[in-house]
């Protein structure tokens, strides 16, 4: 590891990323890696957890082909030296800020968009200018497998590389003294690489999850509200960092909103016995997920395939805080659904927990919208929709507290692989004395007249 790590270290060094032509050029071989293979791609995918050629493409390619083409537009632009004011004290002098890249960086992928998550922080890493070592989750094996061919085979390993493997391989990578570390997962692994990266003072980005909730209140459009909830919380079988996790509904809306929700799962295509059902990544989360399903509480679903690892869309009623189902990140095709009939209970409730990666508010009220978004705090979320802010790269994405730190695609991924180096530059023709000896009442007068 630590040679592969001093072999960026020296390439990037021969100042050969700094070049934006370089990089652009780097960008339009990924481009088009991916669309020459993106039949093996979905291959890999499939054999992981049966995911479809059709959310192959929405999920995970479509989000990278759009940050890839975005930073092809924009890397110059993004990188361009700012010139900004300069103050009083250092007159006559020019003052700009120089976009520069960090160097060397480890991105580490979680599984569940494993394209998505593993190679749009590396198009944020090389618009920037950095190197990139990618280590992907080791759970869906061919998609990782499919990844190191494709990038092994077509970049040289002085600028980006993957390496295989689960935890032995990660931690010796965390040991390396990185430029930058840019991880996705769980809160509980986030907590190590943290750790690790403090030992050599390594700057981070945590994308991290949580518990998301959804909020129905009595004033939105039920019909169109259920049906986007429906569809964000069991795509790819609710193993999604910004899936709702649970839904707080309001009272007077509860039995309706049920059974539209069972009507909607019954329209859609999330069936254990459709094709393209996404599978449980594996047994040991199907078990976990299992676990948390309380047999008295479901309202629609449950039912299981332990063999092929699918679980049912299930939604468990009558649920409070208090319950197992609660307590934890679900990530799996389980709605708990929790009812409130006063709005500050409600959101007092969410604000006692930890900062969620996202929150959903479903409203036409406009000051039911203005109270949520004033009163917590989250990652990122919509009002009446979810999920599909993550398509919008102008906002950035990213958590808050528990949920993460730091933010990426578009300009703010370039920005999270950039340091903005502040420099002043200064003509020799003019040197007041005023700042040095001898130090005068005269002097110190007109520093306060001057400076306040
Ligand atoms: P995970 O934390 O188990 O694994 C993530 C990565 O860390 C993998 O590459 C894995 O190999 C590595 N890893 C695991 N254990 C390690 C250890 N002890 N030391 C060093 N490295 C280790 O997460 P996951 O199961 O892949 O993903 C699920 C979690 O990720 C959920 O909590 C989900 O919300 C979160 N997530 C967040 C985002 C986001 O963008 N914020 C996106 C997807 C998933």
């Amino acid at each position: 590891m630590q040679e592969l790590v001093d072999l960026q270290k020296t390439f990037f060094n021969t100042n050969a990323t700094k070049d934006i032509s370089f990089r652009i050029a780097q960008l339009k071989k990924m481009q088009s890696l991916l669309k020459a293979n993106e039949e093996v791609l979905h291959r890999a995918i499939y054999a992981d957890f049966k995911k479809s050629a059709f959310e192959n493409y929405t999920a995970e390619l479509s989000l990278l082909y759009h940050d890839i083409q975005q930073a092809i537009k924009k890397v110059k632009k993004w990188s361009a030296v700012k010139r900004v004011k300069t103050n009083l004290v250092n007159f006559p002098a020019k003052s700009y800020i120089i976009p520069e890249p960090l160097g060397a960086t480890l991105i580490i992928g979680a599984w569940n968009y494993p394209y998505q998550l593993s190679l749009a922080p590396a198009i944020a890493a090389i618009a920037a200018g950095n190197t990139v070592i990618l280590k992907p989750s080791e759970l869906p094996v061919h998609t990782s497998n499919a990844m190191a061919k494709l990038i092994n085979e077509n970049f040289d390993p002085s600028f980006f590389k993957v390496v295989e493997g689960g935890v032995p391989e990660t931690s010796a990578l965390l040991k390396q003294a990185f430029d930058k570390i840019f991880f996705t997962g769980s809160v509980q692994v986030g907590k190590i690489v943290y750790q690790a990266a403090a030992k050599n003072l390594i700057p981070v980005t945590l994308e991290l999850g949580g518990k998301s909730p959804a909020i129905i209140t009595e004033n939105c459009d039920l019909k169109v509200s259920v049906k986007r909830l429906i569809w964000a919380k069991f795509l790819n079988a609710g193993q999604t960092c910004i899936a709702p996790d649970y839904v707080v509904v309001h009272t007077s809306k509860k039995a309706e909103f049920l059974a539209l929700a069972k009507k909607e799962i019954e329209a859609s295509n999330f069936l254990i016995e459709a094709d393209n059902y996404v599978q449980i990544i594996n047994q040991k989360n199907l078990e976990r997920l299992l676990a948390l399903i309380d047999k008295d509480k479901v309202f629609y679903g449950g039912n299981h395939d332990i063999e092929n690892r699918l679980l049912s869309p299930t939604i468990m009623t009558d649920i409070t805080f208090e319950d197992k189902v609660m307590q934890d990140e679900i990530f799996g095709p389980i709605l708990p659904v929790l009812e409130y009939d006063n709005l500050d209970g409600i959101l007092q409730q969410i604000k006692s927990r930890p900062k969620p990666l996202s929150c959903y508010v479903f409203t036409n009220d406009k000051k039911t919208k203005q109270k949520v978004l004033n009163e917590i705090s989250f990652g990122g979320g919509a009002i009446n929709d979810a999920l599909m802010h993550i398509t919008n790269s102008h906002m950035g994405f990213g958590g808050v507290g528990e949920s993460g730190i730091g933010s990426y695609h578009g300009e703010y991924g370039f920005k999270t692989f950039s340091h903005y180096k502040g420099v002043l530059d200064k003509p020799t023709w003019l040197e007041p004395n005023i700042k040095y000896y001898p130090h005068t009442n005269f002097k110190l007068k007109l520093i306060k007249l001057l400076f306040g």
